[in-house]
């Protein structure tokens, strides 16, 4: 269960990390990501939608923003030591429309990957508003569950491929349940801080927040400066955070809540059945 914590004494684990945009993981799991691969771990990344609406320039056309964020998964995956990212390319802001086909790509990267674990968003967290959030933790989970079954895209199987089922589901950022993963970063916070920062495009439109006043079309040399040091200050002072909130015994960390797979559900029953009359969740496993 907690293998890629420790040395890597069984075989390497393939994590397949399934986002809504490209830059989706670098603030929740870039940290993990890096740790894994470190480890001698096989990490990839799947973004789901070209992310072509993020942007608030007016002078940019959709294809240039997508094309700059395909870009900067790029860079980001190559500075954490992961694959180059499988760019499924639906549309922005619009994933709920195509389900469907999101989730029969899901299932046929996930075996043809042999994925043992998914990372993706909580499709069950309350106040998250972005559909493309919610559509792509809906999805990856349900691929996750159903890429056992041979019955299902049976033309996966006729192209050479073979079922798969993934041990576990790992959802990340705003989570719906108490983290039962807790994460120690520290080793690898700057990568996570060096790997966001290739998202350029997404942390000019923070610029305002870290630099008051600020251009985010012109902003002079210092200005740049500033705002990667907020950028800086804002994931360490988060993975602090996270490390604090439990217990303090990691200096700075990520927090997930994982959840095995069985075939068609998760197999959680008999700890959702304690936890509904009454008992604790479980504790966290530190990693
Ligand atoms: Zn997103």
């Amino acid at each position: 269960m907690d293998q890629p914590a420790g040395s890597l004494a069984t075989a390497p684990l393939t994590i397949v990390a399934v986002y809504a945009h490209p830059d989706d993981g670098e603030f929740h799991a870039a940290g993990s990501l890096a740790k894994w691969a470190a480890q001698g771990h096989h990490v990839h990344a799947i973004c789901a939608t070209d992310g072509a609406l993020g942007s608030k320039r007016r002078d940019a056309s959709p294809g240039e923003v997508a094309a700059a964020r395909a870009r900067e998964l790029t860079s980001a995956l190559a500075v954490i030591g992961a694959a180059p990212p499988i760019l499924l390319g639906f549309p922005d802001g619009f994933l709920i429309d195509h389900r469907k086909e999101l989730r029969e790509r899901l299932i046929h990267h996930l075996r043809r990957l042999r994925a043992d674990r998914v990372l993706t968003f909580d499709p069950h967290k309350r106040y998250e508003i972005h559909p493309d959030h919610l559509t792509v933790g809906r999805m990856a989970s349900e691929a996750a569950v159903f890429s056992c079954f041979p019955l299902l895209h049976p033309e996966h199987l006729d192209a050479g491929l073979d079922p798969v089922q993934p041990e576990e589901v790992w959802y990340m950022g705003p989570l719906e349940h108490k983290p039962n993963r807790v994460i120690d970063i520290a080793g690898t916070l700057s990568t996570k801080i060096a790997a966001t920062l290739c998202h350029e495009s997404q942390i000019e439109m923070l610029a305002d927040w870290f630099v008051k006043g600020a251009d985010p079309r012109a902003l002079t040399a210092e200005q740049t400066r500033q705002l990667r040091s907020g950028a800086e200050t804002f994931l360490e002072g988060m993975g602090r955070g996270m490390a604090m909130a439990h217990g303090g015994k990691v200096e700075i960390a990520e927090c997930f809540y994982a959840l095995p797979v069985g075939p068609g559900h998760f197999d959680n029953y008999q700890q959702m059945a304690m936890e509904q009359m009454g008992a604790p969740p479980e504790e966290p496993q530190f990693g």
